[in-house]
């Protein structure tokens, strides 16, 4: 199982220093790999809180070029340099509110394989779209608009992640999650034959609920809120560890 806590725009450094350090402490159970993705200022005070600890780091989001006057943004040798493993590309978030599309995804995940750091690509339909029938289509265009003809290497990691579940308490049932985990996984194999997929499920996960959401072909989870609280975060890393 990989555990994923996306920390989206939270805690100042001061903030994350402390919770970091304490991540560090939990034990964790055979099998299972943690990482959290902090807000980028934060990322070298957390990568150094975690320092010895099996706990790993990755970034939200890059740009796709290296370097050059592109004001405000941060890139994937920079993240690569500090030591993240991680990093988002296309959250739901950055698609919806920063006008992120299918192209530009692309070319962050070319950028960060690149520069060997881990995508974690990240797709989902809205509501519409599943009450519509269109979810498969939905999905099936952003595996391959981001994905078709690269070179991914030996493993790479996609995050389903249904807009409509994040952050609203509602989640897809077991059975949904198996069969779109199926469906991500074939569409992908077909496009990659030699890559070897992890999807992740993510959208209201918590203590509660990730045991039965932890369903055979998923890999783990990208968790939203419930990694800002240690013992949120500590029961999802409990409660779903048996599960693989
Ligand atoms: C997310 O935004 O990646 C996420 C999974 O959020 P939440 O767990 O809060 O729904």
């Amino acid at each position: 199982m990989l555990i994923l806590g996306n920390w989206k725009m939270n805690k100042t450094i001061a903030e994350a220093i402390p919770f970091a350090f304490e991540l560090s402490r939990i034990k964790i159970p055979k099998g299972t790999n943690i990482g959290v993705l902090p807000p980028f200022l934060s990322l070298s005070a957390v990568a150094k809180a975690l320092e010895g600890s099996e706990i790993s780091f990755g970034a939200q989001n890059c740009h796709h070029e290296d370097s050059g006057a592109y004001t405000g943004e941060v890139s994937a040798p920079m993240l690569a340099d500090i030591g993240c493993k991680w990093c988002l590309a296309g959250h739901s978030e950055r698609r919806q509110y920063f006008g992120e599309t299918n192209e530009t995804i692309r070319q962050k995940i070319v950028s960060l394989l690149r520069h060997s750091i881990s995508p974690v690509l990240c797709i989902g339909e809205s509501l519409i779209e599943r009450n519509t029938d269109r979810t498969y289509a939905v999905l099936s265009s952003q595996i391959s608009k981001t994905i078709s003809d690269l070179d991914l290497g030996h493993e790479f990691v996609i995050a389903y992640e249904p807009i409509w579940a994040i952050g609203t308490g509602l989640v897809p049932t077991p059975k949904q999650v198996s069969e779109t985990t199926e469906v991500i996984k074939e569409l992908a194999t077909k496009l990659c034959p030699n890559t070897n997929f992890k999807v992740l499920y993510g959208g209201s996960v918590d203590g509660a609920n990730c045991h039965e959401l932890a369903v055979d072909n998923i890999d783990g989870f990208l968790v939203g809120s419930a990694s800002l609280s240690l013992s949120k975060f500590e029961a999802i890393i409990n409660n779903c560890s048996n599960k693989r």
